[in-house]
């Protein structure tokens, strides 16, 4: 078999890739007994054209391997390896890095007892609308907590900048219980939250039916550390020992984070990123995108991505763009206002909306505790709240206004539910911030014609990731607190959906190997 690249189809020629395949080798036709697609991107730089990798089954191959673009297919094969001896880890959490930490040691033969704060998705979405239309938010059962964790009410972009090859085989569980296949070779995969939570559901049956068990709506209160040495979990009131305690709890769990902390497992400070969501009309990012082709059925919503040095030195991006989407209220606590963004599978709502978000650095919030950056969060979420008038209303602005302190009516609702209150925002960020905010948005106008003049901005993005880092050894042991094992978003070690799956899986492989280590010695 063969893999080729740079496979360049007009949007003419999309239903022609076989035709394309031939042309591109000058090969007949006939030979080509299969083939398919690896990777499919767009390339809008000049006209809009589907740059395509392919997997082909062709006659004579020997014959196109000197060819430019062709190279012989080596598969990438990972398998997990068995646990040879039954135990049962604990995982605290069920997000992504949860999920598939369980998932892994669940398919090794293990039996893991999965712990999670909030509820079973079918229940959490009740909850969650409950906050959307009536603004009643549930603290354990929200857009941040529950089955799923926080990827589930999202547009579900799997995109990452890691080039670990078992990015693979979790696409291939995600397709496996219920995603798109075209996840495997999209440029920007997603799989929007209408199948997310079905995904979610049967990744949980899956894991019982290999033996797992999962308590819901049980927030593990406490880790039982003797001698250095997490021995298990308090929840409820009731102990529970294992060799093995996955923290998979995300960036939200402060309550837990603090406990853990005054347990004195390590942990650092680091820094982080605050900011407001941008909505715009996708008609609008479309036609920058895809300019005069920005009608053409085959174009799904476009994207964008946007950087930004400031002259104050801080790094300024988009970040969580959901082309076609909804802005969602995301917080996960009481008297709290945090934005965030949704997307459907077909992402064909009219709307395109994305975090802008400004570097936090550590001296801008560190006085003396390494949990400091929780309480710089905190008081920008709780004085948004205070000032969208104490009901779930967040704060709101044309971005028009924002940048040349000007103040209109607002040029379109927002998506944001329960509701938005136009208000100046200046008195929401530090004054670093909204410069740094201003110019970039400044910038990017630049780069997309009409992102100041036919935007809207609500506040905050404040939950894009950890406030602190926990720390661990080259085993992915806690550093100071063994057989703990820190794992995914909430302890620093990714960032969305997909590195903080892998960092789950990476985190059963070494549990694993631990135990196959010991049985073997
Ligand atoms: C609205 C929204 C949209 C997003 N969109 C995208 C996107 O499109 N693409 C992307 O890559 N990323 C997206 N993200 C980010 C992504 O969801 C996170 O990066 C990812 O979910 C982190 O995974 P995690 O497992 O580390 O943590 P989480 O998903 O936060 O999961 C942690 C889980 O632990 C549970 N927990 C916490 N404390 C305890 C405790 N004491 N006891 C028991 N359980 C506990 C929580 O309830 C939660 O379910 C989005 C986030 C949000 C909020």
């Amino acid at each position: 078999m063969l893999v080729i690249n740079q496979i360049k189809c007009s949007l003419n020629q999309i239903n022609q890739l076989k035709q394309r395949i031939a042309s591109k080798l000058k090969a007949p036709l006939e030979d080509i007994l299969h083939y398919e697609i690896l990777k499919e991107s767009i390339d809008a730089r000049k006209e809009v054209i589907i740059v395509y990798s392919c997997l082909v089954n062709i006659k004579h191959e020997q014959r196109y391997l000197s060819k430019q673009d062709v190279s012989l297919y080596h598969p990438e094969v990972f398998s997990i390896p068995p646990a040879l001896k039954e135990t049962s880890p604990i995982v605290i959490g069920f997000g992504p890095s949860g999920m598939f930490a369980a998932l892994t040691l669940a398919q090794s033969g293990l039996t893991p007892i999965i712990f999670e704060r909030g509820s079973r998705v079918e229940k959490r979405l009740e909850d969650v609308e409950k906050l959307w239309k009536d603004g009643i938010i549930n603290p354990e059962s929200n857009v941040q907590f529950g089955e799923g964790g926080a990827g589930t009410f999202s547009d579900g972009k799997l995109t990452t900048r890691s080039k670990d090859l078992r990015i693979h085989h979790i696409f291939e569980m995600f397709i496996e219980h219920g995603a798109k296949e075209e996840i495997r070779y999209k440029q920007h995969p997603h799989i929007g939250t209408d199948c997310l939570v079905d995904i979610v559901r049967n990744i949980r049956n899956h894991i019982i039916e290999l033996g797992g068990t999962f308590y819901f709506d049980t927030k593990v209160e406490s880790l039982l550390i003797e001698k250095e040495t997490c021995i298990g979990i308090c929840a409820n009131g009731k102990n529970y020992y294992s060799n093995y305690v996955v923290l998979a709890i995300g960036h939200s769990a402060y309550d837990t984070l603090k406990s853990i902390y005054t347990d004195q497992v390590y942990m650092e400070a680091k820094d982080f990123a605050v900011g407001v969501r941008v909505e715009h009309p996708q008609k609008m990012i479309d036609k920058n995108q895809y300019k005069q082709y920005f009608k053409h059925p085959l174009l799904k919503a476009s994207e964008y991505r946007l950087t930004y040095q400031a002259s104050n030195a801080r790094g300024v991006y988009s970040f969580c763009m959901c082309p076609g989407g909804y802005v969602v209220a995301s917080n996960s606590n009481h008297g709290e206002i945090v934005t965030n963004g949704m997307s459907k599978s077909k992402r064909d709502h009219v709307y395109a909306n994305s975090a802008i978000l400004v570097q936090v650095k550590k001296e801008d919030y560190y006085k003396s505790s390494v949990l400091d950056g929780i309480d710089y969060l905190k008081k920008i979420e709780q004085q948004a709240y205070l000032l969208g008038g104490s009901n779930y209303y967040a704060p709101c602005c044309n971005i028009k206004d924002f940048v040349y302190d000007t103040n209109n009516p607002l040029i379109f609702k927002p998506t944001y539910l329960p509701g938005v209150k136009q208000m100046d925002m200046n008195s929401l960020f530090s004054t670093s911030i909204l410069l740094s905010l201003k110019e970039a948005l400044l910038h990017f106008d630049k780069k997309i014609p009409g992102f100041i003049e036919q935007g809207v901005m609500i506040a905050p993005e404040t939950r894009s990731s950890s406030v602190v880092r926990i720390l661990r050894n080259e085993q992915l042991e806690s550093l100071n607190t063994k057989q703990l094992y820190p794992c995914g978003e909430g302890a620093g070690y990714a960032g969305g959906i997909t590195s903080s799956a892998l960092d789950g899986l990476k985190v059963a492989i070494a549990i694993i190997e631990d135990i196959n280590k010991g049985v073997k010695q």
